[in-house]
């Protein structure tokens, strides 16, 4: 039996975001000031770490600290970095395997936030350096007055099957032998399983029916939501249409299960990845 979280991973983090509050300069300030108040540091390389658990720091002289909300009734902020924080910056994936999972939950959120300062110095409206707004969760021209706000930007993925048979792909840059579901940003204009149907057909060349949403998973690498579907293949034979994948090829139930029980040449993705959780349901459902 195949055991499905119930959580992706990079979900699940157990704090109150208090959304009301960010605009709110006095409030913010108090928290800041507040003794018990503790903020995540989260250095290019990736999170610092005290252990196996997310590094605290006080927040007493941090610049630009973003809110992230509060935890039994503490506020807790992210900073990109904090003067005299010891500890070590660990990759946001290996960070996950190392601290629980709601604080995978939590250094995933923080990450998102302080990422995307460091990438939106700069109004993409006129070009002029923008100022952090609403304790991190807006950014704001001076000069044209746009507001920007933080992005996530969709990314639809999913599970073709037929039968006893599902259909996965191989990128080029993956460890070898190792297949996954296919998968492709939603484009402008587009619909989730207009996205699901035109990716399918520009990877692999085959036509799907209706896709059956499963789960979603945020990937903050830097700003992705895995939209997580099960989808029925129709027509067309499978081939590699798109340059990023190297094959594409039917797996049957037996071949899957001996993949996921680590007894083929074949690899499946982590299990930390949306992409297993929709291959472990569909061996876990058939
Ligand atoms: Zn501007």
């Amino acid at each position: 039996l195949v055991v499905v979280s119930t959580t992706n991973t990079f979900a699940g983090a157990r704090l109150d975001r208090r959304g009301e509050r960010r605009a709110d300069p006095e409030w913010i300030a108090g928290r800041l000031a507040d003794p018990e108040s503790r903020a995540l540091v989260i250095a290019p390389e990736g999170p610092l770490l005290d252990g196996d658990r997310p590094l605290r720091v006080p927040t007493t002289g941090l610049t630009d600290p973003i809110f992230l909300g509060e935890q039994d009734g503490r506020a807790l902020f992210a900073v990109g970095d904090a003067p005299g924080a010891s500890g070590d910056p660990v990759g946001l994936r290996d960070a996950a395997a190392r601290v629980s999972h709601a604080d995978a939950g939590l250094l995933a959120y923080a990450t998102a936030m302080v990422s995307w300062h460091r990438r939106h110095s700069f109004c993409a409206n006129c070009g002029s350096p923008t100022a952090m707004a609403e304790a991190g969760h807006l950014r704001v021209c001076p000069d044209c007055g746009a507001q920007h706000h933080p992005r996530t930007d969709p990314v639809v993925i999913m599970l073709v099957h037929d039968g006893d048979r599902v259909l996965l792909g191989r990128n080029a840059r993956w460890p070898e032998r190792r297949y996954s579901a296919l998968a492709g940003f939603v484009e402008p204009g587009e619909s989730l399983e207009e996205a699901v149907a035109r990716e399918v057909c520009e990877e692999a060349g085959v036509g799907v029916g209706e896709p059956l949403y499963r789960s979603s998973q945020p990937w903050p690498f830097p700003a992705s939501l895995m939209l997580g579907f099960h989808v029925p293949y129709v027509s067309g034979e499978a081939y590699v249409r798109d340059a990023e994948l190297e094959d594409v090829r039917w797996f049957t139930r037996a071949e899957l299960t001996a993949a996921a029980a680590g007894q083929s040449e074949f690899h499946l993705p982590p299990r930390e990845a949306i992409a297993r959780r929709l291959i472990d349901e569909w061996l876990e459902e058939g």
